[in-house]
C-alpha cells in the first residue's frame, strides 16, 4: 500500500478506535489475514476489544472477513483482512465532511462580532449576549471588548483552501509540472 494511503488509513483507524484500532490495523497489515484471536495475541489487546474494532472497521468498509469451518471441530473461524478498495472514497467523504464543518465555522466567525474580556478561557459573547451582560464578563466582571478573530478566520480560510485543492474543487495557486 502506498505510504500516503497508509497514513490516511492510520488516521481513520485512530478516529474509529484510538491507539488500539491503529494497532489492530498495523497487525492486520503485517499478517495479511488473521483471526481475531491471532490479532489479540499479536497486539496484546483483549480479544473482545479486537472484535469490536474489527466490526467497526467492517462497518466503514475497511475490513472484511472470510468464514471458514473447521472440518474436525465443526467450528467456524473468521479470517479478517484489510479492505482498502473503498479507501479513496472514504477519504474523500471524510474530507468533504471536514470541509463542510470548516465552512460552517467560518460562517459563524464572520457573521457575528464577538466580545470578550481578554482572559483566557472566559466566554466569547455575541453582541446580543454582551448586551444582556451590559458588556461585562459574566465570570470576572471586566469590561468586554471586541474580540479579534482575524487569526482564526485566516486559519480557517487557509485550511478550506487546502482542502478544496486536495478535493480538486479549486486549482492550485501556482502552476506546477505534473509528474
Ligand atoms: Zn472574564
Amino acid at each position: 500500500m502506498a505510504r500516503r494511503k497508509n497514513k490516511e488509513l492510520i488516521e481513520i483507524a485512530m478516529d474509529i478506535g484510538g491507539e488500539e484500532a491503529v494497532e489492530v490495523v498495523k497487525a492486520l497489515e503485517k499478517m495479511k489475514e488473521a483471526t481475531d484471536e491471532e490479532i489479540a495475541e499479536k497486539t496484546g489487546i483483549r480479544v473482545n476489544t479486537v472484535r469490536r474494532i474489527l466490526y467497526k472497521l467492517n462497518d466503514q468498509g475497511l475490513a472484511d472477513f472470510k468464514r471458514i469451518r473447521d472440518p474436525e471441530t465443526g467450528w467456524y473461524y473468521y479470517y479478517w483482512r484489510l479492505e482498502t478498495k473503498r479507501l479513496p472514497e472514504i477519504i474523500k467523504a471524510r474530507k468533504m465532511a471536514e470541509l463542510k464543518r470548516l465552512k460552517e465555522m467560518l460562517d459563524e466567525e464572520t457573521s457575528e462580532i464577538y466580545y470578550w474580556c481578554g482572559e483566557e478561557g472566559h466566554p466569547r459573547l455575541t453582541f446580543d449576549e454582551a448586551m444582556e451582560y451590559e458588556f461585562q464578563c459574566p465570570i470576572c466582571g471586566k469590561m468586554l471588548m471586541q474580540y479579534d478573530n482575524s487569526r482564526i478566520v485566516e486559519e480557517l480560510k487557509k485550511r478550506i483552501e487546502e482542502l478544496e485543492i486536495e478535493l480538486g474543487l479549486r486549482k492550485k495557486p501556482r502552476k506546477k509540472k505534473s509528474g
